[in-house]
């Protein structure tokens, strides 16, 4: 049990004399324990009163030692006579109930010099139930919190002058290593850059430029907001895009948008509204054009769902959810949707460029061919190309020759001018330009082997080699 003892009683006197709150003298007087800061405002100016005016000249020993509020009340309630044996000195010298109505009424309640009313206010039962309600009345899903607040730079300042003021008036004697001010970084006004400069100033320079006491401010500090925030949770799946006219993404174009919708918002849509979320981040394991379908298990894909209000669903409300998006349009299905963790995204990503794709492309060849003619390309194994940054996304990409590599591809005539051509290639290499050659900048390209003119009418992703997310049973 933390109390305040005699030799604390300077302190109290001379913070109390300039206009600081109990609570803050009981912290500069370092006790240590939360019970007493719970004691009603009034009940502790009260007590501190009583603890200057009744216990002078008695020797040092524990003398603002008081148990938890309801048995302290019920005690002193029954506690009418020098004859009760629960009748002790320091209990009797905190009269709280009896007195209340008159004593405490006279009592004005001014700002703290040093908290601003921090806590005078914040710390009564009412601004607790304002809190708790705004954390009720917006309806998260939580099993644990951590409640922050964020305070006034100034508040460092005042510190600083309360505890200069100690520190004078009892020649540094009392809890010299507890207000020590943290350490932080620089910049203009900002409560690091208050906390700086008081790590910097001299002590004599800061009372030239401080009053100490620091002076009673005439009004309470504000709450300017009380916030809930829920840490972001994560969905991953595999996507399949059905359509050859859908974005992975909004396309949008000097700020005009082309495409009604886009592959991350058709999922997105209702995950927002399940997880109740503010809003969200779409990555994906590569992406496919906005012509290229992507087809076989899909493409992996994850979704950071930023301040979600709900977080709780079982593998069978998953299902539900991934049933939802998949009955709400036909072009995208998904599968495998499923929580993760921030840390399992990383796993998508990495050694992306290192995985292989597997691609189908329908080819038009500008003189007629035979089926003999394609039989060459089967038996091609590990192509080296080189691939200039295509023409048609330079104005997003820096020019540049990367090395690619087709490991494997199998034709499959289809008439005089058309072949199907599956490809399995090194990730990140364009399949378009390979075939038409992009004007000689991927060589070499199905033209150049063929010695024709190609041009590739359709593309699909066929499969995107990457084992995450771990595939669900149906
Ligand atoms: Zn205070």
């Amino acid at each position: 049990m933390s109390s305040l003892t005699e030799k604390d009683r300077p302190i109290v006197q001379l913070l109390l004399n300039t206009g600081t709150c109990p609570r803050c003298i009981l912290r500069f007087c370092r006790v240590g324990s939360q019970t007493l800061y719970r004691h009603p405002y009034r009940d502790l100016m009260k007590d501190l009163e009583e603890f200057l005016k009744n216990n002078q000249g008695k020797e040092d020993r524990d003398c603002f030692d008081v148990v938890d509020p309801p048995s302290k009340r019920v005690r002193l309630e029954h506690t009418e006579g020098p004859d009760d044996p629960n009748h002790n000195g320091a209990l009797h010298q905190i009269p709280l109930v009896k007195d209340e109505n008159t004593a405490v009424e006279n009592l004005a309640v001014k700002v703290c010099n040093v908290c601003l009313g921090i806590l005078q206010d914040f710390c009564e039962t009412d601004f607790v139930k304002r809190v708790c309600q705004k954390v009720s009345s917006a309806n998260y899903q939580f099993t644990s919190f951590v409640f922050s607040v964020s305070l006034p730079p100034q508040l460092s300042v005042r510190e600083r002058a309360a505890w200069l003021l100690v520190k004078q008036e009892m020649g540094a004697t009392a809890c010299p290593d507890c207000f020590k001010p943290a350490k932080n970084k620089q910049s203009v006004f900002t409560r690091m850059a208050v906390l700086k400069a008081l790590e910097k100033i001299k002590e004599e320079d800061f009372l030239k430029h401080f009053s100490c006491p620091p002076s009673s401010p005439k009004n309470f500090c504000d709450v300017l907001e009380i916030q809930c925030n829920n840490g972001a949770i994560f969905v991953a799946g595999r996507y399949n895009k059905y359509s050859r006219n859908l974005p992975q993404t909004p396309w949008i174009i000097d700020g005009e948008r082309k495409l009604d919708s886009s592959v991350e918002e058709l999922i997105s849509e209702h995950l927002m509204a399940e997880f109740k979320a503010d809003s969200f981040n779409f990555s994906s394991s590569g992406r496919e054009d906005v012509d290229v379908r992507t087809l076989g298990n899909g493409r992996p894909f994850a979704i950071e769902l930023v301040n979600p209000r709900r977080i709780h669903f079982t593998a069978e409300e998953m299902k539900g959810l991934q049933q939802t998006i998949n009955n709400s349009s036909d072009k995208i299905q998904v599968r495998d949707l499923q929580l993760v963790t921030r840390e399992a995204i990383g796993r998508m990503k990495e050694g992306e460029e290192e995985k292989t794709k597997t691609y189908s492309a329908l080819i038009w060849i500008d003189k007629a061919i035979q089926k003999e003619d394609l039989a060459f390309l089967d038996d091609i194994k590990e192509l080296k190309l080189d691939q200039k940054t295509p023409l048609r996304v330079l104005h997003r990409r820096p020019l540049a020759v990367r090395c690619r590599i087709i490991h494997t591809m199998k034709s499959e005539y289809i008439d005089e001018h058309h072949f199907r051509l599956h490809l399995k290639t090194q990730a990140g290499t364009y399949i378009k330009e390979f075939v038409h050659g992009d004007f000689g900048r991927t060589k070499p390209n199905i033209g150049s082997l063929l010695n024709r003119t190609a041009d590739i009418l359709e593309l699909d992703v066929e499969s995107v080699d990457i084992d995450w997310p771990p595939t669900l049973d149906d």
